[in-house]
């Protein structure tokens, strides 16, 4: 990445104050998927970094995981799965539940979809306190494949979720940063 890639790519999000509730700022990466350059930006940039590091599989949450992960999982001719959240996967689930700020969630994945012989990549839109993608390692753990790499377009070092995926051995690269 370039500096002129992440001025590039902070040019088509559109920062939102005041949503979903007071104090946010709503990060929205819908400018990035309607923007080819920046969209081929994005996959271009995790394959690159990832390529060479014996990845089988992309896992992504639910919902803006999808929107990168599947797209980068074809570029590295490897599967994608998804962790989705509770009751929309059909057959057999490991379930993780974690604590957000004001109660709890739950994510799901398929038992199947992953064996003790894969190395997975995860990737999310963004990353804030890492609540999610530490449940989503657990979920990934749980099945026995290999999970040391998380990759967001965008990162909030301010919230320390790279710090707490850091305690789990998961190493964090974040395309575009926001204090
Ligand atoms: P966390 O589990 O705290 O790391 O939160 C990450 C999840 O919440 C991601 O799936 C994001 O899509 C969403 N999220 C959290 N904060 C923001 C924000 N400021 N703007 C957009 N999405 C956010």
């Amino acid at each position: 990445m370039t500096e002129s890639d992440v001025s590039y790519l902070k040019s088509v999000i559109h920062d939102v104050p005041d949503y979903p509730i007071p104090g946010i700022i709503f990060r929205d990466i819908t400018g990035i998927l309607d923007d080819a350059k920046a969209f081929q930006l994005c996959i271009d940039t995790m394959k690159t970094r990832y390529q060479e590091q014996g990845i089988t599989k992309v896992v992504g949450t639910e919902a803006r995981g999808f929107l990168f992960g599947a797209p980068l999982a074809l570029a590295m001719g490897v599967g994608f799965v998804p962790v989705r959240k509770p009751g929309k996967l059909p057959r057999e689930t490991h379930s993780q539940t974690y604590e957000l700020e004001y109660g709890q969630d739950t994510l799901e994945i398929h038992q199947d979809a992953l064996t003790e012989d894969d190395v997975v990549l995860m990737v999310d839109d963004l990353l804030a306190t890492g609540g999610t993608i530490e449940a989503t390692t657990h979920l990934i753990r749980a099945v026995g494949a290999k999970v040391n790499h998380a990759v967001f377009v965008i990162g909030l070092p301010g919230l320390k979720g790279h710090e707490r995926l850091h305690n789990l051995n998961v190493d964090v690269f974040s395309m575009v940063e926001y204090e």
